[in-house]
């Protein structure tokens, strides 16, 4: 968090309340001391996937390199074509993909191609095989097979010039730019080192998987999502289990976790009556805001540093733990690994098809489903919206978002919606 502001100038802004910290001002709160990771690692384009550009690309070729047919059928010159009737044209020759014909047409001349395959020269327009008959000898175009020159061709460049800059540094690299890099002919590419994430949860009640419960413990699941978020988004991940709420664990857990990675996460402990014990020991190891955050679920979140560390203190509960995260954490960690241009996940509008119950005073983040409808989409809530009731997570494929000010709603209300998987 070097060249940032300090936690404590920043608890003294004008209008931060952390009894009741509006989600968008934590967040803008905590992007001010978000520095990305600076090292590189070259890497091979496939092991590229998930990973944060480094630095300028600039394409060393055209794509595509040549003039060449977007479909199968005839090269001709428009201009030989009658306009309101059927031409025949003399064959002279075939261009497939990667053989392209030698020679060059001639009035009257056409040349039979397939997609992909080069433009033979004197050549400017394709005639698509459905519109032509093959004679012997040659081919009759159909009349109005085509309507201008140039049509079915496509262009030398079109897709990116030689010289052009294709992606800048922070750029994410998906299926998308793996295949582009692929197309200039770029094998290998420098890409930020991962960001090292420490994770581990808090409480007395918690047990692993493979340990057997007594009465009041349960299974931790925290450690689970969080493995399962931070994976995704390309993290090295460091989990440093369950810790119990013994004060010196806890100090030890935090050393560790801090003196090993850019990010500590913990879940639990930052609720009423569990904060102050928690905080006694941050305040010890760091600089840590506690907020109550106007949101539900996720109300108690903590943010700052341990050591060199970034820290988010999430809440205990399994949807909180994934609501806070998806609000705040994600798009922090996209920061810190390189990334340039971190939108917020798109909302759009759907139609409830089930009444909401909600108090004005936070955001709600409540679980839906989105099903496609006559008029656009609809959404039905999961149903229980306990924020310990992490089905309503796994049932859903959408976050129901509903603003402070909003309170009940009524089916065919048009609410915002936030699919939680997208396409890439
Ligand atoms: P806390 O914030 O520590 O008071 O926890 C709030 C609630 O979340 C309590 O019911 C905890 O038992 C539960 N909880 C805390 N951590 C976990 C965890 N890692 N896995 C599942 N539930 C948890
Ligand atoms: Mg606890």
């Amino acid at each position: 968090m070097n060249a940032s502001p300090s936690l404590r100038d920043l608890s003294c802004a004008d209008d931060y309340d952390p009894n009741s910290m509006p989600v968008e001002r934590a967040r803008a709160l905590i992007r001010q001391f978000l520095s990305p990771v600076t090292a590189i690692e070259r890497v091979h384009v496939r092991a590229a996937l998930g990973r944060v550009l480094a630095d300028t690309i600039v394409s060393p070729i055209a794509v595509p390199g040549h003039d060449n047919s977007a479909m199968d059928g005839w090269a001709v010159r428009f201009a030989d074509l009658v306009p309101g009737n059927t031409t025949t044209l003399r064959r002279i020759g075939e261009s497939f993909a990667g053989r392209p014909f030698a020679g060059e047409l001639q009035a009257g001349e056409a040349v039979r191609i397939f997609t992909g395959a080069v433009m033979p020269r004197g050549a400017d327009t394709v005639v698509m095989q459905e519109r032509a008959e093959a004679i012997d000898g040659g081919v009759c175009v159909a009349a109005g097979a085509v309507t201008k020159p140039g049509q079915n061709r496509r262009l030398a460049g079109e897709d990116l010039a030689s010289g052009q800059v294709v992606f800048d540094a922070g750029q994410p690299l998906r299926p998308a730019e793996l295949g582009m890099l692929a197309s200039i002919g770029v094998a290998e590419v420098a890409v930020y080192r991962r960001l090292r994430v420490a994770f581990f949860s808090t409480g007395d009640e918690l047990r692993t998987v493979g340990s057997t419960l007594r009465e009041g413990e349960i299974y931790d699941s925290n450690r689970y999502t969080l493995y399962g978020m931070l994976a995704r988004l390309g993290c090295d991940v460091l989990d440093l289990g369950v810790v119990p709420d013994v004060p010196a664990q806890l100090e030890a857990a935090f050393a560790a976790a801090a003196a090993n990675a850019d990010v500590v996460i913990t879940s639990g402990g930052v609720s009423v009556g569990e904060a102050d014990y928690v905080k006694a020991l941050l305040g010890k190891l760091g600089e840590v805001l506690f907020w109550k955050l106007a949101m539900k679920p996720g109300r108690p979140l903590a943010y700052g540093r341990v050591g060199n560390a970034h820290f988010f203190g999430l809440p205990g509960n399994p949807v909180a733990v994934m609501v806070t995260f998806y609000a705040f954490v994600r798009d922090a960690l996209r920061i810190l690994q390189g990334e340039r241009e971190v939108q917020p996940v798109p909302c759009f509008k759907a139609r409830l098809a089930a009444p909401v119950r909600k108090l004005p005073g936070r955001v709600e983040f409540q679980r839906g489903i989105l099903v496609p409808a006559d008029d656009g989409y609809e959404v039905r809530p999961t149903g229980e919206q306990g924020s310990a009731i992490l089905s309503s997570m796994s049932r859903a494929n959408c976050f129901i978002v509903l603003p402070t000010a909003t309170g009940d709603l009524a089916a065919g209300a048009l609410v915002d919606v936030q699919v939680l998987e997208g396409l890439v």
